[in-house]
């Protein structure tokens, strides 16, 4: 697949925008987290100061209760921290990608969205995020790792009779847990903004934004569940959540067209997807391993993981799903369910083509039904009109026999009368020929008579 030079030149600048942003959220972490290393301090001294020789219930719950007011402080700091930096990062984020949409202002139709640190800084304080708030979420990361970790230590302590320094060590040493989890929740906030700025941006421009296309850093140590996502288009407002987890590094680069963002031929220039392998395995929450090769790459992440060494391809893929891929089974697309962004199970990916095709069948046969169904409808229609036509013509038939009957009728009628006018005529005239002959026979006859009666007479006379 082919990426056009627009597609490419705003991925290559969202990647080097969140490598800004990263290097930002590195250097406000320093200043975050070194709160939490005070308040470690300061819970090392008043354990130490602690003159306890036995545990009990009541001390225990005294310490808790030291320790927690400790650290109110300290999560309000923290929460500020947090709610600072991401505000920051995020009112810097709207330049960003208004600057990165507009190819640097050269994209005449691309309008620009701004927020100030200040105003966002208030949304980012009154917005849950994933059903807690900021303040709620930095709460429950100290609540989960230190306060549980006191209970169960101090609980262990007393069972195995350890000594004070031993467990106050191994409580020491429980930050680390809980300075993981504010930097994960650090950069999930900036992450966040970012992500929402970045949708603001285009959501400004939806008379020329409509799609965009999920795009997950090209490095052997993405996470299965984003680079299954790598390439997939959707529609602007409907898309799997992004950052789809903490750390994802994933952008959504818009499908534009560059007659309508005002660009002209020249505007872009030459532009290409950067990829870098580090050593090691996937690590789902990031970290970081040393980087041995970096590069570019013009296709998705499918084709360029195909590039990598076998090695590389299992270990990012793992045993069971590089040979399903490779067997033809599945394809990389069907390894995470590109409406969700759910990462499928190898349950559901070792009968994936099975169910693939009896699904297929079931359409096929639904099809075939639906065809059946089709050509009964037609046939029927077909016999209706047959017997419509058989109707008819019998109707005609019918009809035509009536008019036949009533001229025949007609006819005979005409004809019957003709023929006794006729009849009638010819014995009239019969009889006038008859009455005419019969009355010359009869004047022949008196005229015979007469004749015969003239000569009798003459002769009578000359007799005399
Ligand atoms: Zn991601």
């Amino acid at each position: 697949m082919t990426v056009s030079k627009e597609e490419l030149y705003l991925l290559a600048k969202n990647v080097e925008w969140q490598y800004k942003l990263d290097e930002y959220t590195d250097n406000q972490l320093k200043t975050i987290l070194s709160i939490t290393e005070k308040s470690q301090k300061e819970l090392t001294a008043t354990l130490s100061k602690a003159t306890i020789t036995e545990w009990s219930e009541e001390r225990t719950n005294k310490l808790l209760s030291e320790i927690q007011t400790l650290q109110t402080g300290v999560k309000a700091s923290i929460t500020e921290g947090i709610a600072d930096a991401s505000s920051l990062a995020g009112s810097a984020a709207y330049d960003a990608h208004s600057t990165i949409l507009s190819f640097s202002g050269a994209a005449t139709a691309v309008v620009g969205a701004s927020m100030t640190a200040e105003t966002l800084k208030s949304i980012i304080v009154k917005t849950p995020v994933g059903g807690n708030l900021l303040s709620e979420w930095v709460d429950k990361s100290f609540t989960s790792n230190l306060q549980d970790k006191i209970k169960k230590e101090i609980a262990a302590g007393l069972i195995n009779g350890d000594s004070y320094r031993a467990i106050t060590k191994r409580l020491s040493e429980g930050f680390p847990g809980t300075k993981r989890e504010i930097e994960t929740l650090t950069r999930t906030y900036v992450a966040s903004v970012n992500s929402q700025a970045m949708q603001d941006v285009y959501a400004a421009n939806s008379d020329i934004i409509k799609n965009v296309q999920w795009r997950a850093a090209m490095s052997n140590r993405t996470c299965l569940r984003c680079a299954g996502l790598d390439g997939h288009k959707y529609k602007v407002e409907d898309h799997p959540p992004i950052p789809l987890h903490p750390r994802c590094r994933c952008v959504l680069i818009p499908i534009v067209d560059k007659t309508s963002l005002g660009l002209s031929k020249s505007d872009v220039q030459k532009a290409a997807r950067p990829y870098s392998i580090r050593e090691g395995k996937i690590v789902g929450l990031g970290g970081k391993g040393k980087a041995i090769d970096a590069g570019t790459w013009a296709g998705n992440y499918d084709s360029w993981l195909k590039s990598l060494t076998p090695q590389q391809q299992k270990d990012f893929l793992g045993p069971r799903r590089l040979e399903l891929i490779q067997s033809g089974n599945i394809s990389f697309e069907d390894l995470v369910d590109r409406r969700t962004g759910r990462i499928r199970t190898l349950d559901e990916l070792s009968d994936y083509k099975a169910k693939k095709s009896e699904f297929g069948d079931k359409v096929k046969m639904g099809m075939a039904a639906k065809k059946a169904e089709e050509m009964s409808k037609m046939a029927l229609a077909k016999s209706m009109k047959e017997s419509a036509e058989k109707t008819a013509a019998g109707i005609a038939k019918a009809a035509v026999e009536k008019v036949a009957e009533n001229l025949a009728i007609k006819l005979a009628d005409k004809v019957a009368k003709e023929m006794a006018e006729k009849i009638a005529k010819e014995a009239a005239e019969k009889a006038v020929k008859d009455a005419l002959d019969l009355s010359m026979k009869a004047a022949a006859v008196s005229t015979k008579k007469g004749i015969e009666s003239s000569i009798i007479a003459s002769v009578e006379q000359k007799n005399y």
